[in-house]
């Protein structure tokens, strides 16, 4: 067994046996039934190669993990075009703040939370109508996981399109200001059905190589953008929690309310890990415990 096959099984065992889990998010009703005692990882090395451990073949929601597809979607579709319309710094508030958004004119501060997010998926249906955008979404997912079975669940879109007050008064807000071009229930579809794309840690793992920049690996971007979105996961990736994350971990991160997080390791790997308990910033508890463990056994950081 390999040394990191060995690091994966401990981590994993450490994590079945973890008292404190975190709390489920259940203000989208489909989430709030998941058993929080599940805990998978999934790491693919430069080299192709790759190990998991725990529940890494269970599907889960990816929710705000999404926010990175499709902003790497936007990019190679619209270019530096798209910075007209979202920022680069983090918002220091929760994911689903409403707060900054009126303050700031319409422009939220970047495209992973929730507003940023609305406005990239508003930008990806440009041309297109919701099923098609939704079309492209999956086919992005599928080809850079390299595995056709990645679906989205419409119970899960359906839960939040029904309860999702505060992403429609975002959507509103961003329309008031001129920074939405198509109606708000429209890009809201879109954006819970791509947020309900359900994928196991392997997959997430898979569909995260592209990020790494490495030779053996798939390539579906430029250098340029894959380093960019990096430094926004690094500085916004897990929202008000995201100073945390980069003091603990030290490696770039996008979070997710299912309690999944990808985590890259420049011109290393790539990192998925799961568990559906949250803190308080909403990301997972366990999960971030396990890739600051990974981290450290690794000797993986990008501060050197
Ligand atoms: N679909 C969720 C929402 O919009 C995603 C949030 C998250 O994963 N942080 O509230």
């Amino acid at each position: 067994m390999s040394d990191l096959q060995a690091i994966l099984d401990r981590i994993a065992a450490e994590m079945a046996a973890a008292p404190d889990r975190g709390k489920v998010a259940d203000y989208i009703p489909e989430l709030a039934s998941i058993d929080p005692g599940q805990f998978g990882i999934a790491v693919c090395l430069a080299d192709g190669t790759h190990c998991t451990a725990g529940d890494a073949e269970v599907r889960f929601s990816i929710q705000s993990v999404s926010k990175v597809f499709t902003l790497a979607m936007a990019l190679g579709r619209l270019g530096d075009q798209l910075w007209a319309r979202v920022g680069r710094e983090p918002s220091g508030l929760a994911f689903n703040s409403i707060l900054q958004l009126e303050h700031e004119r319409g422009i939220p501060r970047n495209p992973f939370i929730n507003a940023g997010a609305i406005v990239v998926t508003d930008a990806l249906l440009s041309g297109h109508a919701p099923r098609e955008m939704l079309g492209d979404y999956l086919r992005f997912l599928r080809h850079a996981a390299d595995d056709d079975d990645i679906h989205i669940n419409e119970s899960v879109a359906r839960s939040e399109t029904e309860t999702g007050h505060r992403n429609f008064a975002l959507a509103h807000e961003l329309c008031a200001h001129g920074n939405l071009q198509h109606p708000p229930d429209h890009v809201l579809g879109a954006y819970f059905h791509q947020c309900a794309a359900e994928m196991t840690c392997r997959q997430l793992a898979f569909a995260g190589r592209f990020l790494v920049n490495a030779p053996e690996l798939p390539s579906l971007l430029s250098l340029a953008r894959v380093r960019r979105i990096n430094a926004l996961m690094m500085t916004c990736g897990h929202y008000d929690g995201s100073g945390e994350f980069a003091f603990r971990v030290g490696l770039p991160g996008k979070s997710g309310v299912g309690g999944g997080i990808l985590v890259i390791v420049p011109s290393r790997a790539a990192v998925a890990v799961w568990s559906p308990g949250l803190n308080a910033q909403g990301n997972s508890q366990l999960g971030t415990l396990a890739v600051e463990r990974l981290a450290r056994a690794q000797g993986w950081s990008v501060f050197g």
